[in-house]
């Protein structure tokens, strides 16, 4: 038993606010299936803030808990079913899967019969509160990476070995866990984009980034970037956005309108990663005839898209929704990888 500090999250007192807060934890020796890993950088994305802030029991979560899925790391102690990693191997870390439904068998993983549980709610074993003894939710996308040390499931693992040189560059990739994974896999394995496509990108955190330099690399010959941060604009257009949408300037009233501004029957491919609604729906409306439309950026719960029936029927739209990129992390390859980070 080890005791570690980990970043514990708690019921919330208020729904939707953090109640979150360092404390030592008692941690047990990796299982068969797992792997005792040292962390050593955390990407947060807004499925922390959300899954660790939501009432009990809304899509499976449960408190307490360690949230933290995109680890980055050096594998310590490993269980003997694990083969393709061994101590001192620098790994990073991913969503987990079982490896047997239909899903996984088809390289799928991302859409796992058992996701929810695996990746939302997580497991009971490994680790207990030090001062009160409470059992800890943790296995949050087989990792539960905000902390000190993570039982990790083997699922969840990436060996880097080949490809991480030193420390700094195994920081650099945590990352490519959730977000650059993701926006990349949105445009090369949900929309398969060519040098025909014309792509809107909304929402320029690392998803978003991610989808960009996929398109760059795809030739896409038009790439928008839409974001409110100026920061994040001038990014965007160093990585090879082809056109900057703010939509902060006072001048701005429409996405949609900015948009046929620029191309009049609308993008072939729109990305959305940032779950507002109003954003999503301009975006759809932002598509040309054919267009497919993606949705990352999770809505607010409850929250219902309208679609106009008939019109979408002659649209001829696909609206697409999008866990992980439908990537298979274990197959994701690293040439892909270093390709994307430059
Ligand atoms: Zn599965
Ligand atoms: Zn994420």
């Amino acid at each position: 038993m080890n005791q570690i500090k980990a970043i514990v999250a708690h019921e919330p007192i208020t729904p939707l606010k953090q109640n979150w807060s360092l404390q030592d934890v008692d941690l047990k020796d990796p299982g068969d299936d797992e792997v005792l890993v040292e962390m050593y950088a955390v990407g947060i994305c807004h499925t922390d803030i959300v899954l660790g802030s939501v009432p009990t029991g809304t899509i499976g979560v449960q408190y307490p808990k360690v949230l933290g899925h995109e680890g980055a790391g050096i594998a310590r102690q490993v269980g003997k079913n694990v083969q393709s990693i061994e101590p001192g191997d620098p790994v990073l870390l991913s969503f987990n899967s079982c490896a047997s439904c239909s899903q996984c068998l088809e390289s799928h993983p991302g859409y796992c019969d058992t996701f929810a549980n695996r990746n939302y709610t997580g497991e009971q074993h490994s680790t207990n509160l030090s001062s009160t003894d409470e059992k800890v939710w943790t296995g949050f996308f087989g990792q539960s990476s905000f902390a000190q040390y993570g039982i990790v499931h083997k699922t969840s693992i990436v060996n880097g070995k080949d490809l991480i040189q030193d420390l700094s560059e195994l920081k650099l990739f945590a990352s490519l866990g959730c977000g650059f994974q993701t926006g990349m896999g949105a445009i090369q394995n949900i929309t398969e984009a060519s040098p025909d496509d014309t792509v809107l990108i909304t929402g320029l955190g690392a998803v978003g980034m991610g989808a960009i330099m996929t398109a760059v690399n795809s030739q896409c010959k038009t790439i928008i970037a839409i974001d409110r941060v100026k920061s994040r604009l001038n990014l965007a257009k160093e990585l090879g956005a082809t056109h900057i949408i703010d939509t902060s300037e006072p001048t701005f009233t429409s996405l949609m309108e900015a948009v046929h501004e620029l191309i009049p029957t609308g993008v072939t491919i729109a990305i959305d990663t940032t779950g507002v609604p109003e954003i999503l729906e301009q975006s759809i409306k932002a598509t040309r005839k054919r267009g497919k439309i993606v949705m990352i950026g999770v809505p607010p719960f409850g929250w219902e898209l309208k679609v106009p029936a008939t019109e979408h029927l002659n649209s001829g739209r696909s609206l697409m929704g999008c866990i992980m990129g439908d990537c298979d992390s274990q197959k994701v390859s690293m040439l892909q990888v270093v390709f994307l980070i430059g």
